[in-house]
């Protein structure tokens, strides 16, 4: 007897061989089987009668074998053809195979078959050519929706399909997640009706409802562990920061510029929510120098004016330096103190010399320090604050859950608000599934018309053109970037930075102050290049994509990005946001040399569209979730028949993942849907 847990190799036709290769598709048990769903439908519904069938076409016909005989091939005498006549009560046809000799044994006149392929006029007359052929009542291969798997070296179709129709019975077994009132309610099939329909239609009405009802429950499962998250998070202690008004007028009227109606919004949503008890988890979008550093300032002040800490994390030590000095200012007139903490440089605004990292440590661990900026390295078992109230982390898609876990647990007093700056703003559908525990606020402009980016993909044969505009912009004493994917050469051939750099400054730019930067560069290494490069000291400065996010030189107008085709749509409009900062035009090279038409025709979508926001929908859309948001997201599986893009269906199960919570918070009356939302709650927010 098979059940859902019983071993592939009890299926009949699988042995140890086969065995293995179905492991190789992550295989291994019934169930597993019955996962494995086929990607598209062959289209096999119409069973055409012989006198309709015209030539060149591909067709499924049934009819009776009338002859059958091998015979060797006239002209290829290597070559074995069996013919065959079939009919039904219209006419009859010829049908030929090749090299496939044990047909003309294993089929007799008097069979009744399925067959399905291309019907071709030739050599043979009308013929329908090596077609897949099936004898029983309810063909798998031969006629109506025929399910197309994916597969690995030596499985076929056709042996998947068998081993699927051997499983199918056990469906029953599987359980039923969905209670009734809510099939009812979204019209929904039972699960196991839904997943046989997905294995063999019977049309396609059958697969979208299948499919719908399989999406539903994927899409439930995250919905539901996310909004008991959030609900665990509204219960637990935070840190109530009162807001402080004069001093955040004070702050406001001393800014050398207006803020924009969507910081005054932000700010306002932040203060608010920071003077709850519960702990805020919110994230800040704006595009690249919308000004999310004066609005997270603000936080930041009336954090420290209440008497508590925040930890500032940047995701590189150029960064935490730069924001060190930004913060620093900002807040001189405030009576701050702040730190900058990173593996190699501590300082504070107080003293003039570096600190030591001990001394440094007791410092936070005391209370005597407001605002610490650093990298990861302040994630450290070994630091440890008094009064930490607010967690800011930019850019956050470098760290993990866990680190933000690790966070969140450093604070004595409870659980510290928490604001995520990014420029790459989260799509609608996944901000409300897997990033559904997060409150959102958006900057929706930039403080000033920007000048718009002229973005132009070149083919490796006119890389000079971008190199011609860099000599000339140059010239006018203005700056570039040559951006390359890797530091060092790599088997894939992408371009090395260092490399790049050697040939670059021996050859076209042999004239020209050219820097180099990247991520393995000491760090002082690191800050002389970006100083440099900020005073004009460098020309052009060549660098990975650790310059991403940061760095702020007006005076550059020029990009030049190798390998494009290596770096996501986001990623690509976050590194062009380096340049167009100043009144000057900018123009940004997107060198390839790829030419897969769906890879150019992405890229394409940077020429046309400026706005990050949309850009991070186009990739959410080509390239799925997991390459944007999902690569942070640890726990993030993707699913296996719901699509993100699919927003109707988003929300429609959002809201009914939040009715059911609010008649059974805890899951009780669906005790296997609890199972299975725990397990995804601990993918999702490991402890
Ligand atoms: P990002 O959102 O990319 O982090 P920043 O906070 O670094 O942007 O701000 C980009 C630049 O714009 C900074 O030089 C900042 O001082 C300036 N800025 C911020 N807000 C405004 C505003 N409302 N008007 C004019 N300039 C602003
Ligand atoms: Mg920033």
């Amino acid at each position: 007897m098979l059940t859902l847990h019983s071993d592939i190799m009890e299926l009949a036709g699988v042995g140890p061989a086969v065995a293995s290769r179905l492991k190789r598709l992550k295989i291994q048990t019934v169930a597993d089987l019955l996962w494995h769903l086929p990607f598209r439908y062959e289209d096999l519904t119409r069973v055409e009668k012989i006198s309709d069938i015209k030539g060149n076409s591909t067709v499924s016909v049934k009819g009776k074998l009338q002859l059958i005989s091998s015979r060797r091939a006239q002209r290829k005498k290597r070559m074995l053809v069996v013919e065959a006549i079939v009919a039904d009560e219209t006419g009859s046809l010829k049908v030929v195979w090749f090299n496939q000799p044990y047909l003309a044994k294993i089929l007799q006149p008097g069979d009744v078959l399925w067959l399905a392929g291309k019907v071709e006029h030739n050599y043979f007359g009308t013929t329908l050519m090596n077609p897949a052929w099936e004898k029983r009542d309810n063909p798998l291969n031969a006629a109506g929706l025929i399910p197309i798997y994916p597969l690995t070296d030596g499985l076929t179709q056709k042996q998947l399909r068998n081993f699927i129709n051997q499983a199918l019975p056990n469906v029953r077994d599987f359980p039923d997640l969905l209670s009734a009132e809510l099939k009812n309610e979204h019209r929904l099939l039972d699960f196991a009706p839904a997943l046989a329909k997905l294995h063999q239609p019977k049309n396609f009405s059958d697969i979208s409802l299948a499919k719908r009802r399989l999406a539903f429950e994927e899409l439930l499962i995250v919905h539901l562990a996310v909004l008991q998250e959030k609900a665990k998070l509204t219960k637990s202690p935070g840190v109530k920061i009162p807001f402080n008004q004069p001093e955040t007028v004070s702050f406001v009227q001393k800014l050398p510029f207006i803020l924009t109606p969507g910081q005054k919004r932000s700010a306002w949503e932040i203060l608010q929510d920071m003077a709850k008890a519960q702990p805020m988890n919110r994230l800040l979008e704006g595009d690249v120098g919308s000004g999310k550093t004066v609005v997270a300032a603000i936080a930041i002040l009336n954090a420290a004016k209440a008497g508590f800490q925040t930890a500032y994390l940047a995701p590189t030590e150029i960064l935490a330096q730069q924001h060190f000095e930004k913060l620093k200012k900002l807040l001189a007139p405030f009576k701050t103190r702040v730190a900058l903490f990173t593996r190699t440089r501590r300082l504070s605004n107080l003293e003039t010399k570096p600190l030591s990292k001990p001394a440094l440590l007791k410092k936070l661990s005391q209370g005597e320090i407001d605002l610490v900026i650093g990298t990861h390295a302040l994630i450290a078992k070994a630091v440890t604050f008094a009064k930490l109230a607010l967690v800011i982390v930019d850019e956050q898609h470098r760290f993990g859950v866990e680190q933000r876990k690790a966070l969140r647990s450093k604070n004595p007093m409870g659980i510290p608000h928490f604001i995520s700056l990014t420029a790459t703003p989260i799509p609608r559908t996944l901000a409300l599934t897997v990033w559904g525990d997060l409150a959102i606020s958006e900057i929706p402009h930039l403080p000033k018309e920007r000048k718009k980016i002229e973005t132009v993909i070149l083919d490796n044969r006119n890389r000079e053109v971008a190199y011609a505009k860099i000599l000339e912009r140059v010239g006018a004493g203005e700056q570039a970037f040559i951006i390359c994917p890797r530091i060092e050469t790599d088997p894939t051939g992408a371009k090395s930075v260092v490399e790049e750099y050697q040939k670059l400054t021996q050859g076209t730019f042999s004239q020209t102050p050219v820097g180099l930067l990247h991520g393995k560069l000491s760090s002082e290494k690191k800050e002389r290049v970006m100083a440099d490069f900020a005073e004009g000291k460098i020309s052009v400065l060549v660098a990975t994509a650790v310059v991403e996010v940061g760095i702020d030189v007006p005076n550059a107008t020029v990009m030049l990005i190798e390998g494009a085709d290596s770096f996501g749509l986001a990623q690509l409009h976050q590194l062009r946001g380096r340049i167009g900062r100043s009144d000057k035009p900018s123009v940004c090279y997107l060198s390839t040399e790829a030419t897969d038409p769906e890879i150019l025709d992405r890229l394409r979508m940077l020429t046309k569209l400026a706005d990050g926001f949309a850009l991070a929908e186009e990739d959410l859309n080509r390239r799925g979730p997991g390459e944007l948001w999902g690569e942070r997201q640890s726990g993030f599986e993707p699913f296996k028949v719901a699509r993100l893009n699919d927003q109707k269906l988003v929300e429609e199960t959002r809201a009914a993942a939040q009715n059911t919570l609010n008649t059974d918070p805890e899951l009780q009356k669906t005790p296997e849907l609890k199972k299975i939302v725990e397990t995804k709650r601990r993918a999702l927010h490991p402890e």
